[in-house]
C-alpha cells in the first residue's frame, strides 16, 4: 500500500519520461488521461515470444513503435526509440483473461458463509440495487488490478445491464484504463427468465460501436444466458433463442456458463440444438461427459475455466486436461473476485498446472510452459484475437509485460516458465503495455490513481450496502 505522496511521486518521475502528468489526471476527459504510444525499444531482457519460431531469447531487445511489435532479436537498431533497461527482466506477451463479471469487483470477498449470503444471492440482491455509476466503479477497480497483475486483455462479462446507461458507463471505464477487452452484453440480475436482454440496445451498441470501441482496443459480444438455471429460473426456449439468433445476425461472438453442477447435461442440449461454435465459448464445464468433450471439440467451442471460483463455490476440479487432449482451445478467468478474492492471474496458472497433476497423480502432467501458452497465446487464440495479440512478433500489436526478477520470491534463476507459473506474483510486474502504451513502469500504474480507485470503490459500495439493506 503507498501513500498519495508516493503515488504523486511516481507520477511526477513519469512526466519526466513523457507520460501524463498528475494536471492530466485530475483534468480528466476520455483518452486525454492515457499515455502517447511512441516508439521504445527494450534492451537485453530475457525474452519469452510465446511464437513457436521464434522460442525464447536470452539476451534480447522488444522493438515498439504506434502500438506495433516492429521487431524481436538481440541487438536491434532502433535509434531514436526512448530505450528501456531489461536486464534482469523476463519479457512476455501480457496475460489474457477470458471470463470475468467484472462490475462486481465492488463485491470482492462478499460471498459469505451462509447460504442466504452465497455468492449468486449476493450478486442478485446488491446487482438490483446498482446504480450507473457502481458500473463504472467496480469496472474500474478490476481494471486497475488486472493492469497492476500483468493482465492486458479481459473478457469482460456483464450481466448486470439495467438500463442502456449500465452499458455505457461500463464500457467508459475499460476506455479509459486503456486495456484490451471484449465486452460481452447480457442480461441484468434478476431479468425475466422468460423475456430476451434488450436486444435494441445491442443493436444500438453494435450500430454505434465506433464510439464506443476505444480506437479498437474493445470488441462487442453476447454475455448468454444460455439454458442453464439462474437464480429467477431458467431462461425460456423462446427467449434464449432470441438472444442467440441476434448474436449470429449482428456476427458478435457469443459466450456461455455450462455444465458447473454434476449431472448437468447443458452442453449435450447445446450441441443438440447447434448451438456450439467456434463463436460460442463454453465456461466451467466441469462435469462433462466425454461426447459432451468430443462436441466442443468437433464444433471448435473454446473453453474458458477459472480454477479459483470453481473450487470456492463448489463447482468442482476444472478437467484442463480432458479439454486440451481433445484439442479444445483453452483459455484461463478470473470469473468474479465476490468468490475468488483477488484476479491474480500467476496463482490462476499455478492452481491450473497443480489441480491437473493432481487429477492426473502426475509431476508431469500439465508442463508450466503448456501453462503459460494457456495465458497468452492459446488464450488469446481462445477470444479469437490470437492473430492481433498473445505472442511477440513483427505485425503483432504491442500488449506485453516485464516481470522484474530480483524480488525475494523470485530471485534466483531457474526455469523461466517455472518461475512464472509457479513463484511470480502481480507484485514483480514491473512494466505493463497495452497497443504500445505503458500503463505500467516500476511497479506503478501510469494512468490510474490507485488511491483514488480505493476511495471512490469503498464510498460506492458503502452508498450500495445502504440501500440494498445488505448486513
Ligand atoms: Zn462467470
Amino acid at each position: 500500500m503507498r501513500t498519495r505522496r508516493e503515488f504523486l511521486g511516481g507520477v511526477a518521475a513519469l512526466g519526466a519520461l513523457g507520460l501524463p502528468g498528475c494536471a492530466s489526471l485530475a483534468a480528466g476527459g476520455e483518452g486525454g488521461r492515457l499515455p502517447g504510444r511512441g516508439e521504445v525499444v527494450i534492451r537485453n531482457a530475457y525474452v519469452m515470444t510465446m511464437d513457436t519460431k521464434l522460442g525464447d531469447l536470452p539476451v534480447a531487445d522488444v522493438h515498439v513503435r504506434d502500438g506495433a511489435i516492429v521487431a524481436v532479436g538481440p541487438n536491434l537498431g532502433a535509434s531514436g526509440a526512448r530505450s528501456i533497461d531489461g536486464r534482469e527482466m523476463i519479457v512476455l506477451p501480457g496475460l489474457v483473461e477470458t471470463h470475468w463479471h467484472m462490475w462486481n469487483t465492488l463485491l470482492r470477498s462478499m460471498s459469505g458463509d451462509q447460504r442466504e449470503h452465497g455468492y449468486f444471492p449476493t450478486a442478485l440482491a446488491l446487482g438490483k440495487a446498482y446504480l450507473p455509476s457502481d458500473m463504472y466503479q467496480g469496472t474500474r477497480l478490476a481494471t486497475a488490478e488486472a493492469l497492476n497483475g500483468g493482465i492486458t486483455f479481459v473478457h469482460d462479462w456483464c450481466h448486470d445491464i439495467r438500463s442502456p446507461q449500465y452499458a455505457e458507463e461500463n464500457l467508459r471505464a475499460l476506455r479509459e484504463s486503456g486495456i484490451r477487452a471484449r465486452f460481452s452484453y447480457g442480461a441484468a440480475q434478476g431479468h425475466p427468465a422468460d423475456q430476451t436482454i434488450d436486444l435494441a440496445d445491442l443493436e444500438r451498441l453494435h450500430r454505434d460501436w465506433a464510439a464506443h470501441s476505444g480506437g479498437g482496443l474493445l470488441s462487442l459480444g453476447l454475455a448468454w444466458r444460455g439454458v442453464s438455471t439462474g437464480a429467477t429460473g431458467s431462461v425460456s426456449a423462446a427467449a434464449y433463442r432470441q438472444d442467440f439468433d441476434a448474436a449470429r445476425r449482428l456476427g458478435i461472438p457469443i459466450s456461455v456458463h455450462a455444465n458447473n453442477r454434476k449431472g448437468s447435461d447443458a452442453i449435450a442440449l447445446l450441441a443438440r440444438e447447434k448451438f456450439l461454435g467456434r463463436d460460442v465459448q463454453v465456461i466451467h464445464a466441469t462435469w462433462v461427459s466425454p461426447e459432451e468433450i468430443r462436441a466442443l471439440a468437433d464444433n471448435g467451442s473454446p473453453v474458458s475455466l477459472s480454477p479459483y471460483t470453481e473450487l470456492r463455490i463448489g463447482f468442482g476440479f476444472p478437467p484442463t486436461g480432458d479439454f486440451l487432449a481433445a484439442g479444445i482451445p483453452v483459455g484461463l478467468s478470473v470469473d468474479t473476485t465476490a468468490l475468488s478474492g483477488n484476479a491474480d492471474m500467476f496463482a490462476i496458472m499455478k492452481a491450473i498446472q497443480n489441480i491437473e497433476n493432481a487429477r492426473a497423480l502426475s509431476e508431469f502432467k500439465l508442463p508450466a510452459r503448456r501453462v503459460l501458452e494457456l495465458a497468452t497465446i492459446e488464450g488469446a487464440r481462445s477470444m479469437g484475437v490470437g492473430d492481433l495479440v498473445g505472442s511477440l512478433a513483427p505485425g503483432k500489436r504491442a500488449d506485453l509485460i516485464m516481470v522484474d526478477t530480483r524480488g525475494v520470491n523470485l530471485a534466483v534463476w531457474s526455469d523461466p516458465a517455472h518461475l512464472l507459473v509457479e513463484a511470480a506474483q502481480p507484485a514483480n510486474v514491473d512494466t505493463v503495455m497495452v497497443d504500445g502504451r505503458i500503463l505500467k513502469r516500476d511497479g506503478r500504474l501510469t494512468a490510474i490513481d490507485t488511491a483514488q480507485v480505493a476511495s471512490e470503490s469503498r464510498a460506492a459500495l458503502a452508498a450500495l450496502r445502504k440501500r440494498a439493506g445488505w448486513r
